[in-house]
């Protein structure tokens, strides 16, 4: 037996609770790994809090990432004892995940755990982080350089926008961190924020084209948020955009595409193919600065996850959060 969250159906919605299951039930899978470290993102705290239409397929374990110990293995490219990690490929959603103490999973989805990283720091990065390296390649590809001009992140002090900041601020580029968490400025400065910018200026509907700002912006809002972006990109600049943390809805005219050649660059770290999540472990380990990760993680044991996931909806939760499952 071991700790798990399990989510389960009721007849209004769903129900999260910390319960003990037998290995009996964990799904099929090639690899059964013993999760050292487990962590909370924004669609894990969906699942949790029953706010967003994460899970389809129930009871389910929740936990779109972890980082563990091989235990047992039927596929070629493990052996017991190999150090793993998993982000994405359904798991949480339709796969039991992360936050057990053990996880079966197919070892096509696995990647090995990624030198310098311990097991935990994988997890400081997790979906969130590996989904702003995603971005940051994103813009590369876009053609920005720090010598383009003035890069925006925007829900910085949340996951994926803190990571984000750290890893753009240590490749040279000037980025203005937007928030709504104004007390949060000195922590966005400390990442390497440049200036911080109120969410309340994007809040409302702006002009199809504004002044020409950005060079390059990393959006996990979407909504309102993003249409004012893309108005204020400079010509030919590039937007890398993964979320919806201010509404699915996108409220823009194409202004920005058809009279400044504006790239609107999406990014998804569920499917990413194997060779591009290779290569964004790669970058990390020679891009993130281990202090300012360390500096942007909280630990929430299993037993706290629950009420985490309420804060995080709530947006209260700073940085990043890991979980020690069976730490190593
Ligand atoms: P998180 O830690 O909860 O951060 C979200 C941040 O968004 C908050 O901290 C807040 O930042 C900002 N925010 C909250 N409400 C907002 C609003 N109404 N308008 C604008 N900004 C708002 O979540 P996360 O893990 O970083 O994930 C961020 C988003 O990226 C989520 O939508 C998530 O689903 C998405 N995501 C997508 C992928 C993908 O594969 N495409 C992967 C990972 C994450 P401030 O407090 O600084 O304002």
């Amino acid at each position: 037996m071991f700790d798990a969250v399990l989510i389960e159906k009721t007849e209004g919605g769903s129900r999260a609770t910390l319960t003990q299951v037998g290995e009996d039930r964990l799904p099929p899978g090639d690899v059964t790994v013993r999760v050292a470290w487990s962590t909370l993102n924004y669609k894990d705290a969906l699942a949790i809090t029953g706010k967003g239409p994460v899970v389809r397929s129930f009871p389910m374990v929740p936990g779109i990432d972890f980082a563990g110990v091989v235990e047992a293995s039927d596929h070629p490219a493990y052996s017991v004892g190999d150090k793993v990690v998993l982000n994405g490929w359904g798991v949480g959603e339709v796969h039991w995940g992360g936050l057990a103490g053990k996880a079966r999973v197919k070892g096509d989805w696995l990647v090995p755990l990624q030198a310098p990283f311990t097991t935990r720091e994988a997890m400081a990065i997790g979906t969130a982080g590996y989904t702003a390296m995603l971005c940051v390649m994103a813009l590369e590809r876009g053609g920005v350089t720090p010598e383009s001009g003035e890069v925006l992140v925007t829900g910085a002090a949340g996951g994926v926008g803190s990571v984000a900041v750290a890893l753009l601020a240590k490749l040279g580029y000037r980025v203005v961190a937007m928030t709504g968490r104004p007390e949060e400025a000195a922590y966005l400065t400390s990442l390497g924020a440049g200036a911080i910018m109120d969410r309340g200026e994007y809040a409302q509907p702006g002009k199809p084209l504004a002044k020409e700002r950005w060079a390059g912006a990393l959006d996990v809002a979407g909504g309102q948020v993003l249409a004012n972006v893309l108005a204020a990109m400079t010509y030919r600049g590039t937007v890398a955009a993964c979320g919806l943390a201010g509404g699915m809805g996108l409220p823009a005219t194409v202004a920005p595409f058809i009279l400044r050649g504006v790239t609107l660059a999406g990014v998804d770290s569920v499917m990413c193919p194997r060779p591009e999540r290779l290569e964004a472990w790669r970058r990390l380990a020679a891009d993130l600065d281990p202090r300012k990760l360390e500096a942007l993680t909280a630990d929430v044991a299993l037993a706290d996850v629950i009420p985490t996931a309420e804060r995080l909806m709530a947006g209260q939760v700073r940085g990043r959060v890991v979980v020690p499952v069976n730490p190593d």
